[in-house]
């Protein structure tokens, strides 16, 4: 196999959630698209780890991945151990993907930034030819990093607007997450529909502003964009 672009994180749902559109997008394009989560998001309040792997399943579906598999990682207890870095690099070395998306590597959950430190090192690892893995020596081409929730001036934004409603779908595959039975409603501790929806909608648009589209998913990259043609630079600036 080889993949065009694969995003990787912590928990079933956090890539619909931060590039879920992106991920739509390029799967129309006609790119082979994939997700890895590293967990299995077990510690979830709600929703036992069948029910969850089975709306992760149906979410791939929705965002037209290719191939979506857990890489089996303690939730909760996201780590760049040695063996979690070996598992990464044999699969990076299996699925030889050009781009791949990781979590920005600041954020409130460990889970999150570890994702982002056990990804990087995955992907730097796989290309390390003494490496006790099977595969051939393989690094991705380039990483990307989705800021989302991070609030950080991200180095581009993906106009998102036509997959909006598509990766809206795909979210709400989650139902245990976001479609509490009617007894959980007022608790706390899960983000009910309607919220989730205003938060989502209010994060896609203020990046959708940043680039004068309705819809908008940001990324970092550590390197700068390089750019041929500055008479085709798209952005309106007056
Ligand atoms: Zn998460």
């Amino acid at each position: 196999m080889r993949l065009d672009l694969l995003a990787i994180a912590a928990h079933p749902d956090d890539v619909e959630l931060t590039c879920g559109g992106t991920l739509i997008k390029m799967a129309k394009r006609g790119y082979q698209t994939g997700v890895l989560d590293l967990t299995a998001g077990e510690m979830g309040t709600r929703g036992t780890q069948e029910t969850r792997a089975k709306e992760a399943a149906k979410a791939a579906k929705l965002l037209g991945v290719r191939w979506r598999e857990s890489l089996g990682v303690p939730d909760s207890d996201v780590q760049a151990t040695r063996q979690s870095k070996l598992r990464l690099a044999t699969m990076i070395r299996a699925l030889r993907p050009h781009t791949v998306i990781l979590p920005y590597w600041e954020a409130r959950h460990p889970d999150h930034y570890h994702a982002s430190a056990l990804g990087y090192e995955g992907c730097f690892l796989a290309g390390l030819k003494q490496l006790p893995i099977e595969g051939e020596p393989y690094r991705p081409f380039k990483l990307l990093y989705a800021t989302s929730f991070e609030g950080m001036p991200p180095s581009f934004v993906v106009d998102i607007t036509k997959v909006y409603e598509a990766r809206r779908r795909a979210i709400l595959a989650y139902r245990s997450q976001f479609r509490p039975a009617k007894s959980e409603r007022k608790q706390r501790v899960f983000l009910a529909i309607d919220e989730l929806d205003a938060r989502m909608d209010l994060l896609a648009r203020h990046h959708g502003q940043l680039i004068g589209v309705k819809y908008g998913e940001p990324f970092l990259q550590k390197e700068l964009l390089a750019v041929e043609d500055i008479v085709t630079l798209p952005v309106r600036s007056i």
